[in-house]
């Protein structure tokens, strides 16, 4: 399997700290996988050097601003020698370390107040996400972004609770973890970490400070990115390859910064399977569906040119096979529309001694114009298929498939009749707001399948 590739998205490289080992740091940092660093200043002087350093390395890229901890006194001509930085460069992709620290109060509160809401709106004015720092301020940090954020940012080194971090990404921003969720008693940055989407987090090692576990009170570098993609890993149940490509693709979410890989997937890996992604087409048009916003799943691209053929597919598996417990039909489409394709490459992986599993919406039998369940059998050991709804109405309303109330009809007798033919039959429904999830488990149940609930906007 190919190395992880991983952005540490907030560092201060900067300092004397690295001067004279600078291009060892940068070599070491590429060695472990960390392909970009962003460098942000604290003050006009910091930023200026961020930038310099953004212009000369590739791999290096700027964010400019102006810390809480000197807020006192900032003036016009600050904001805009700030700007003209932004301005100056096209590496330069943030405004920041901007925020509030109510910890330290080494300025003001007013005036930190001030300082920050006025860089809020210049990021806004230059369309550019900011780099927030937050310290014992978490209420006045939303206040502000309430009241001038443009709801594209980071709050970096995250050290508010899991429902502060909820309100900031409800409003668009990203949630930074840095080395300090490796610390033992930092069980609250665990369970933000725990209650965040993947696809909102970011990883950060804000060194020279606050080293990872077991580096901790020594000098910090960019290559411990990893040790934090680690940690993050653990607590979410994903592999590290999956915290990394997914922390990657947000920061090229939201700074631009271009070394996520967004081929699209044919097949492609999340935890110990290998997902399908056979089609894009679709026999619903769910309302939920995520890939109407995008077309990822853990930092995978599914969107296809065209449709893979059964050698395509197979080649392409052939480069996956190792440590696999399971293949399954899924992506951004519903893979029963190409039956055929399902079929050949379930038997070829069956005779491999592979287990095949279908995540379908249930409606091949319409689609098909047969009851195409006997064809699939001794080829599939487990099917989900979506019912998300306790009647045709609702699932009318929630699916929009084009066969009226039959839709919903197709996919419960889909559901029942499939135990005929597949070892494991299970019925699943997302939490959507409004879904009635009970009503869904009595339908399963009724139906003699298994019922399983899925997070709604928690793909993969
Ligand atoms: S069937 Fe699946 S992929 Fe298709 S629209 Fe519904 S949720 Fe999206």
């Amino acid at each position: 399997m190919a190395k992880p590739v991983l952005i540490d998205s907030h560092s201060h490289i900067y300092y004397e700290d690295y001067s004279e080992e600078f291009e060892d740091m940068l070599a070491r940092a590429a060695e472990a996988g960390v392909k970009a660093m962003l460098v942000v200043g604290t003050d006009i002087e910091s930023s200026r050097r961020s930038v310099e350093l953004a212009d000369k390395y590739p791999q290096l890229y700027a964010a400019v601003g102006i810390h809480p901890h000197d807020a006192d006194g900032v003036t016009e001509n600050d904001f805009m020698a700030v700007k003209e930085l932004a301005l100056s460069s096209p590496k330069v992709v943030a405004i920041g370390e901007i925020g509030l620290d109510f910890y330290r109060d080494r300025s003001p509160r007013s005036e930190q107040v001030r300082v920050f809401r006025s860089f809020l709106r210049i990021a806004s004015e230059l369309d550019l996400p900011v780099v927030i720092h937050d310290r014992d301020a978490h209420d006045e940090i939303i206040e502000c972004l309430v009241q001038d954020g443009a709801g594209r940012g980071v709050l970096h080194c995250f050290s508010g609770d899991a429902e502060m971090a909820e309100r900031a990404v409800s409003m668009g921003y990203y949630i930074s973890v840095s080395g300090t969720v490796t610390y033992p008693s930092n069980g609250a940055l665990r369970e933000v970490v725990r209650s965040t989407g993947t696809d909102r987090l970011l990883v950060e090692t804000d060194c020279p400070y606050l080293s990872p576990e077991p580096f901790r009170g020594r000098r910090n570098e960019p290559a411990r990115a990893l040790l934090v993609a680690a940690r993050i890993a653990e607590i979410k149940g994903l592999d590290l390859d999956d915290v990394c490509r997914i922390t990657t693709k947000n920061c090229h979410d939201l700074f631009g910064i271009n070394v996520w890989d967004n081929s699209a997937k044919i097949a492609y890996r999340i935890r110990r399977s290998i997902y399908l992604n056979i089609t894009n087409r679709c026999s619903n048009r769910c309302v939920f569906c995520a890939k109407f916003d995008d077309f990822t799943v853990k930092g995978h691209n599914l969107l296809l040119d065209q449709e893979p053929s059964f050698e395509e597919i197979m080649s392409v598996v052939a480069n996956l096979e190792e440590d696999i417990d399971e293949f399954v039909f899924c992506g951004y489409g519903e893979p029963l529309v190409r039956l055929d394709i399902v079929k050949r490459v379930a038997a070829e992986l069956k005779r491999r001694g592979f287990r095949v599993r279908i995540n379908t919406d249930g409606q091949a039998n319409l689609v098909h114009g047969r009851n195409v369940l006997p064809e699939l059998e001794g080829l599939v050991d487990s099917v989900s298929v979506s019912l998300n709804a306790p009647d045709a109405e609702s699932y009318l309303a929630l699916s929009n498939t084009p066969f009226g109330a039959e839709g919903y009809v197709a996919v419960t007798r889909f559901i029942s009749e499939a135990k005929l033919y597949i070892p494991s039959v299970v019925a699943t429904a997302v939490t959507l707001p409004g879904v009635d999830i009970e009503g869904c488990r009595r339908v399963a149940e009724a139906l003699g399948a298994e019922f399983r609930v899925r997070k709604y906007a928690e793909v993969g």
